[in-house]
């Protein structure tokens, strides 16, 4: 038996995980363009023909929106303006309810506060980490406004249940699709299932801009008062005709147009990264079905993935081996990363957001506590076990790989594959590790 490189033996793999490559001669011809025009952002923040961006910014837009056939796109500097945005627009305010859940990037809830609005964290489901409806149903009260739905890891949340549930008690939904760019709930695509959603752009993401996102909506009064928010509301409200001022305080959420320059050359790349995750992703739950302690990525009926990142269930119980020993131990048998997408296995995933400070101390907006102060009757119980899935998930279950993405290889997952064997197969060479 081949000892194991964490214990001093040779490691399975030696060569570098090749580091993804986003940009490539479209885009540095896009940039150049728009460099030679001078103009590199075509916004103004009063009434008159640019308050909607320049012409790359609008022609992205356009493009994203008949892609998909999303009534309208809306560009933002990042998603979690783009976030923010949405919570506005749909007129969320102090005191108001919002679900969320708490296994995600911490934006995805911190959007509601800055409205005032109170993030109320439901459970996510076992198998696809998604929320629940059965948990958003159970923490729904008078106050609710919004349900927060996030495409975790690239996978379509239940969403008809949980559009039922928001039908049934009048709840508008926003979808964070951040790590879900083009993939499809039972025909439909993710975003506009509810009243409005959308994607991110940051360098991290499948597709980017360095920074930036993409708003989206089939909704026309929603889409103006995004396009409001984005861009100094204020100034613009009477010229738009729109009579009612909650949340038109505006900011400043443009995209410039070297970037949506680089955006409409990132997406004409988004289908075959999707085909390559998925096809990575297949091939290497295939593998890991026949590991007993591990389990694949569950992909539920109907839904698509996009595999931002592979998730994988870990039982220590049935492999022997403590899920920090086994994560150190696989990744010692593969190349050190130089970046993190090339690493083999991460642990866990984002911590429960209500166990951060901002949630335990409740202090958000100033130091006196608002806006949970805004309901002083409301106990908001954000303790250690209020969302048990989710942390079994973080605390004990789930390990996650980011190695699922071009330009890798079915060749390069072999690797993966024998350096999980090879550990797998001596539990006793880890024991107090
Ligand atoms: C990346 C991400 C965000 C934030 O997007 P930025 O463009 O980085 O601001 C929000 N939610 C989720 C789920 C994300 O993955």
């Amino acid at each position: 038996m081949t000892e194991l490189a964490i214990n001093g033996g040779a490691p399975t793999r030696t060569t570098p995980y090749a580091v993804r490559t986003t940009m490539g001669e479209a885009e540095k011809q896009a940039v150049m363009e728009v460099m030679d025009s001078g103009h590199l952002s075509g916004f103004f923040g009063s009434p008159g023909p640019q308050w909607l961006g320049g012409p790359k910014v609008q022609e992205f837009e356009r493009k994203w929106a008949d892609k998909y056939g999303f009534g309208h796109a809306i560009s933002v500097n990042s998603w979690t303006t783009g976030l923010m945005t949405a919570v506005g627009a749909i007129g969320i305010g102090p005191g108001d309810e919002v679900i969320v859940s708490p296994y995600t990037m911490s934006a995805s809830a911190t959007a509601i506060l800055f409205y005032g609005g109170i993030p109320v964290f439901a459970d996510i489901d076992p198998d696809t980490f998604n929320l629940s409806a059965e948990s958003i149903a159970a923490r729904i009260t008078p106050r609710t406004k919004a349900i927060m739905v996030v495409h975790i890891f690239g996978q379509a949340a239940d969403m008809d249940p949980i559009m039922a549930l928001a039908r049934q008690h009048q709840l508008k939904v926003i979808e964070d699709a951040a790590q879900a760019p083009g993939v499809h709930y039972k025909g439909k695509p993710v975003g506009t299932i509810g009243d409005i959603g959308g994607f991110s752009l940051n360098y991290h993401k499948h597709i980017h801009t360095g920074e930036g996102g993409m708003l989206v909506t089939n909704d026309a009064q929603l889409a103006l008062r995004c396009q409001l928010i984005r861009n100094h509301g204020e100034n613009l409200i009477e010229a738009q005709g729109v009579e009612d001022l909650t949340n038109m305080l505006g900011s400043n959420y443009r995209l410039t147009e070297l970037q949506a320059a680089i955006g409409l050359a990132q997406l004409d790349r988004l289908d075959n990264y999707l085909e390559t995750r998925q096809r990575l992703a297949a091939y290497f739950g295939a593998q890991l079905a026949d590991m007993p302690g591990l389990t694949p990525a569950k992909v539920a009926e109907g839904a698509g993935h996009a595999y931002y990142l592979y998730p994988v269930k870990y039982d220590a119980a049935v492999t022997g081996i403590p899920r920090a020993a086994f994560v150190r131990a696989v990744n010692a048998e593969l190349p050190t990363p130089t970046i993190w997408e090339q690493t083999g296995f991460v642990e866990a995933y984002v911590k429960p957001l209500y166990l951060a400070p901002l949630y335990q101390k409740k202090i958000a907006i100033g130091s006196k506590g608002f806006p949970w102060t805004e309901n002083p009757d409301v106990n908001y119980d954000y303790s250690r076990g209020i969302c048990p899935v989710v942390e079994r998930m973080h605390f004990e279950e789930l390990i996650y790989t980011p190695l699922m993405r071009e330009p890798l290889t079915e060749a390069d997952i072999d690797d993966f594959i024998a350096a999980i064997r090879k550990v797998l197969s001596q539990p006793q060479a880890l024991q107090g590790k």
